[in-house]
């Protein structure tokens, strides 16, 4: 069986947490390639309602094995916080079922300071970051800054390493910001509390998923935030800090020379995005607040409500062509069933011009929708689970959509459960 990515394919909160769950069935190791706690999957199952920061969705499943790689943000602290959370609803975590790249790099606590006062700075310029120290520390991690997990194993090493990047990192924090020093103390009692808290899952993953995928283990890889967030490929820079997009999954995950045969996109069955930025179906008013009450759309993490919209068909087909995928996961159809007809994002009027191709983030601004309506089903399809059991305008809905996109619908979600689920 091949490696598996599931990756979102627009803003964010399209449901991959819920598809990662459903498919977790059909393999051994789930691994996060990228991003930290600054983004949630929602995960509804058996033992209740979950909301992941940073912890794999396959944490759930007994046998499966868990694997945080080298490209995710390490937020020792909010990591152990996560863990402790889930283990408190009932579910086993252990060095087991969750290891721990030994190259993966510290989030530490300046990083989320830092975020904290540069948003503060920026004032009514702000990103809309969520504060967790993101954008800091992938910076720092580029410029080689940071510590990697495996130094926690060699104190002496880690605490003459710590001594530079505090003289260095309290350099912007107090002449840039004016804030306050950190003491090698403050940090190390840091380290104490929750670096010590994850020595025990640390590994080298690449070693780990090159020997379980030679032992005939399945592999998925699963994304945090959409392709429209990815660094290079989103709409910069109200974008994430690293690069949520399929290819990166070997890079992220330690095994560097993994193939990653098939790519299942999540895509919703309508627009949502959190934060700043051009989003150019935006319904406001009334409509949106209809539709954002419809689907639940507040934040994971932060609670904010979220902006949404009809179904963007120009970003959607752009983030299916960025993330190379082989087939989509169209979620919240349940959603749409209020609607009696269902308006689309079918084009851009952009320069006086209509247009099908994704503007670069320096024009995307100006972009205007241009919106087709489709019929409504006007019935509830939650209970649906067979393809030919939905109405036909439900069908028609989704078939128009697929063809729009350029990639194969095969699953439909009707609800945020496991078994919510249409396989076409
Ligand atoms: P993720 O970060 O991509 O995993 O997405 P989120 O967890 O932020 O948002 C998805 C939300 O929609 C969660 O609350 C899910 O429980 C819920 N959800 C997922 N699929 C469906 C669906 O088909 N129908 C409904 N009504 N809710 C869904």
């Amino acid at each position: 069986m091949e490696n598996c990515a599931i990756v979102g394919i627009n803003w964010g909160d399209e449901g991959k947490g819920r598809m990662v769950d459903l498919l977790t069935e059909e393999y051994d190791i789930v691994v996060r390639y990228q991003g930290g706690g600054n983004a949630g999957h929602t995960v509804v199952n058996q033992l209740g309602k979950f909301a992941l920061h940073l912890l794999p969705s396959g944490i759930f499943h007994s046998g499966v094995v868990n694997v945080l790689g080298n490209g995710v943000a390490l937020d020792c602290e909010n990591l152990w916080k996560e863990i402790e959370e889930v283990i408190s609803q009932g579910v086993a975590i252990t060095p087991e079922n969750l290891k721990i790249s030994s190259r993966a790099s510290l989030l530490l606590p300046w990083h989320r300071e830092q975020d904290a006062l540069e948003e503060a700075r920026l004032a009514n310029k702000k990103y809309g970051s969520t504060r967790q120290g993101i954008a800091p520390f992938y910076s720092d991690k580029y410029q080689k800054k940071t510590i990697q997990a495996g130094e926690l194993l060699y104190p002496e090493v880690l605490k003459e390493h710590l001594k530079d990047l505090l003289e260095w990192k309290n350099l912007t924090l107090t002449g840039v910001y004016g804030a306050k020093a950190y003491t090698l103390e403050e940090v190390l009692e840091w380290i104490d509390l929750y670096g010590e808290k994850i020595k025990p899952f640390l590994c080298d993953t690449g070693d780990y998923l090159r020997k379980a995928r030679k032992s005939g283990k399945r592999i998925l890889f699963e994304a945090q935030l959409g392709a429209l967030r990815d660094l290079d490929y989103g709409i910069y820079p109200y974008t994430t800090s690293s690069n949520s997009i399929a290819a990166y999954a070997p890079v992220g995950s330690g095994f560097s020379d993994a193939k990653v045969d098939r790519v299942v996109g999540v895509v919703k069955a309508y627009s949502s995005c959190v934060g700043e930025g051009p989003f150019t179906c935006e319904w406001f008013g009334e409509e949106g607040e209809q539709l954002r009450q419809a689907g639940g759309e507040y934040g994971a993490k932060t609670g904010r409500p979220r902006r949404v919209g009809p179904i963007d068909l120009v970003a959607t087909r752009y983030g299916v062509q960025v993330q190379g995928a082989t087939e989509i996961a169209l979620t919240k159809l349940d959603v749409l069933s209020y609607m009696k007809e269902i308006p689309v994002c079918a084009h851009y009027q952009l320069g006086g011009e209509q247009t099908d191709e994704f503007p670069i983030p320096a024009v995307l601004a100006q972009a205007k929708p241009v919106t087709e309506v489709l019929p409504g089903w006007g019935c509830d399809i939650s209970g649906v689970r067979r393809w030919e059991d939905l109405p036909q305008a439900a069908r028609d809905y989704v078939e128009y959509v697929e063809k729009n996109i350029g990639c194969r619908i095969s699953y439909v979600s009707v609800g945020p459960e496991r078994e919510s689920i249409i396989r076409r």
